[in-house]
């Protein structure tokens, strides 16, 4: 069981991780920094990330009790499909893509090695789905760093919040090369990406929950 900060995750380690906890705890996160998303959004794109993704997480909050029925692969999917359908914009989509794809692909109980191949599945297919890479300053540069860590098996909860930070904060002197922060060319410079963000948060969220785990 994870539990405190400095915990290292071994790769055969079992997560229990509560579904319920998991998806209030993003939700929330999500939710509680509307407004810093969309102003961030506002500096390098139309000023709709924080309330395109508190649509999403609304709306998985109010279809909770149909998405907590199932196991944790299937409630990931059934995540990922509310975010399609109410997100929008383009980060629905990917979104959706990363949460459907850790549907597919983890196990009902996941050890911390499954985790980490799902997350590495999870970053592939959000790639494929934006064309896009690291380093193009988007929700990816946040994502695969933190998969490729917790899939080397050296993780920590603390090493994932620090690199989840580290790793949006190195959004800010990217030129965005995918999105709509990308018409901006070099003025996108200088600003962090909104979608880099709000993956920062939903891990920092999935870690909060960990830290907790009883
Ligand atoms: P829109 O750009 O349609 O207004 P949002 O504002 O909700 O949608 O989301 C913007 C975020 O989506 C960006 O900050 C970026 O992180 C992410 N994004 C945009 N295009 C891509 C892409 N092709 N691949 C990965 N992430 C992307
Ligand atoms: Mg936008």
């Amino acid at each position: 069981m994870v539990r405190i900060a400095d915990h290292k995750w071994e790769p055969d380690e079992i997560m229990s991780l509560n579904t319920a906890s998991l998806l209030e705890a993003m939700a929330r996160a999500v939710i509680a920094n509307t407004t810093e998303l969309t102003a961030l959004d506002s500096a390098i794109g139309d000023a709709d990330h924080g309330l395109n993704m508190k649509r999403g997480f609304e709306a998985a909050l109010s279809e909770r009790a149909e998405i907590l029925a199932h196991s944790l692969p299937d409630a990931a999917k059934a995540l990922g499909y509310t975010l399609v359908m109410k997100i929008g914009g383009a980060s629905g989509p990917l979104y959706g893509t990363l949460f459907m794809t850790l549907g597919k692909e983890l196990k009902v109980d996941p050890s911390v090695a499954d985790l980490g191949r799902s997350l590495l599945a999870a970053g592939e297919a959000v790639s494929s789905r934006g064309r896009a890479a690291p380093g193009c300053k988007t929700i990816l540069d946040v994502l695969v760093p933190v998969a490729v860590h917790v899939a080397s098996g050296t993780a920590t909860i603390a090493s994932v919040r620090q690199l989840a930070a580290r790793s949006a904060q190195a959004t800010i002197p990217m030129k965005a090369l995918r999105g709509r922060a990308s018409y901006l060319g070099d003025r996108s410079i200088g600003h962090m990406d909104p979608g880099a963000r709000s993956c920062e948060l939903l891990i920092d969220a999935v870690c909060d929950v960990l830290e907790q785990a009883p």
